[in-house]
């Protein structure tokens, strides 16, 4: 009998975006009529300034190992671009390149997390943050933003949920998987029981190109949040580079450090190449995301009335990011032709996959069971089709 693997390992979940992501690129590649708005990874290419960048490091030699924090010259354009475009000023000592942004918010917990300690996750999250905190020995405090309040939670609701335990607080700013956006009134009222409960403020912030409606404010430009808060961004969704993997984390001096030793040891560093791909992608500036979130404006737009007529009701158009999180309870209880019935989100999803071809990431996966979510970083043609299959699957409901 060999011996027990890792309690902690065994205890998390795998992540369902990816799973799913996986398995309809499996079935796509087996020849199955799949359209897939599963993942979050924008249909557009990398722009070819960024691929220049990856190819001249190539030519040039930049095959060897870097800094584990990442390349100064990188580190350097990325404390322009906050101080630019965020109001945030760093010295390239507090930024650590990562392998993603994903990796970053592994990175700020493993600095940050006690066996114990409490994290605030405002509810629904992303998939990843509970499963990060809970490996790492935390407790993840969900915070339930109401769907009235557009999915984000107030001042009120999270002091009710500080205590001595409370470490920090996993913010998503603007949100996946709901798309909502705080405005810069929002995040001080927040900031204020933040400063007040002394705790640590992870900011993700990879979406911030994409708001529709008024501007983004980084957490971390709020009087008193600085020194508290570990700011993290990622070239994946911003830069259509999601297979390069590039992200960073911008943290105070102390911390950085503590992350850099955690890098050193782990993985060293992001592929050389990849980094100088980044700073092609800085190089660029921000003007091609911003076409891409005007694009991107007119899918939700689509996406918006379109599963809207399917389920007969109006939906809430999300402000930002790149994903419709829809409210779909309205057909728990109703049974398929074959005469399962749909409980909640996880079953509906099965049977839209196995029944229409369209892979669609159930709420429940996100902390919130009533709602499903479909990313519309994907081709109109796609939406188009995924929008006929999704009605389909809807009417044959009984
Ligand atoms: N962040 C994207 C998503 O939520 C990509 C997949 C993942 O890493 O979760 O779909």
């Amino acid at each position: 009998m060999p011996k027990s693997l890792s309690n902690r390992t065994l205890n998390i979940a795998a992540s369902l975006t990816v799973a799913i992501d996986s398995l309809a690129k499996k079935m796509i590649a087996e020849g199955k009529d799949v359209v897939s708005l599963g993942a979050g990874e924008p249909d557009f290419p990398t722009p070819e300034p960024i691929c220049k960048a990856a190819h001249c490091a190539i030519d040039s030699g930049k095959t060897r190992y870097t800094a584990p924090v990442g390349i100064l010259e990188l580190r350097k354009k990325i404390c322009e671009k906050l101080s630019k475009e965020n109001g945030l000023r760093y010295e390239p000592e507090q930024i650590t390149v990562t392998s993603g942004a994903k990796h970053a918010v592994f990175n700020s917990l493993a600095a940050l997390i006690n066996p114990g300690d409490e994290v605030i996750i405002p509810a629904p999250y992303w998939v990843t943050y509970p499963e990060l905190v809970k490996w790492l020995g935390g407790v993840p405090v969900f915070v339930d933003g109401l769907q009235e309040n557009d999915f984000k939670i107030t001042a009120e609701q999270l002091k009710q949920v500080c205590n001595d335990k409370t470490k920090a607080i996993l913010m998503n700013n603007p949100c996946n998987p709901t798309g909502s956006v705080y405005s810069r009134e929002e995040l001080e009222a927040l900031a204020k029981v933040i400063v007040e409960n002394d705790l640590y403020c992870i900011s993700d912030e990879v979406y911030e190109y994409f708001v529709y409606k008024g501007t983004f404010t980084s957490i971390a430009s709020i009087e008193g949040m600085k020194d508290r808060s570990i700011v993290i961004n990622g070239f994946s969704k911003s830069y259509c580079m999601t297979g390069w993997r590039v992200g960073y984390d911008a943290s105070p001096a102390p911390i950085a450090k503590i992350i850099g030793k955690i890098q050193g040891q782990a993985t060293h560093h992001p592929s050389n190449i990849a980094q100088y791909a980044a700073i092609g992608a800085l190089e660029m500036g921000n003007a091609e995301s911003l076409k891409m979130r005007d694009v991107f404006r007119k899918r939700r737009d689509f996406m918006v009335s379109k599963i809207g007529e399917a389920l007969g009701q109006k939906l809430r158009a999300p402000e930002g990011a790149f994903y419709l999180f829809a409210p779909v309870n309205s057909v728990y209880g109703r049974t398929t032709p074959e005469g399962k019935t749909i409980k909640g989100s996880v079953d509906l999803c099965e049977y839209i996959l196995e029944s229409q071809g369209l892979a669609i990431v159930p709420g429940a996966a996100f902390g919130n069971d009533n709602c499903v979510r479909f990313s519309y970083a994907a081709s109109d043609e796609n939406l188009e089709s995924a929008c006929r299959r999704f009605e389909a699957a809807i009417r044959s409901l009984k």
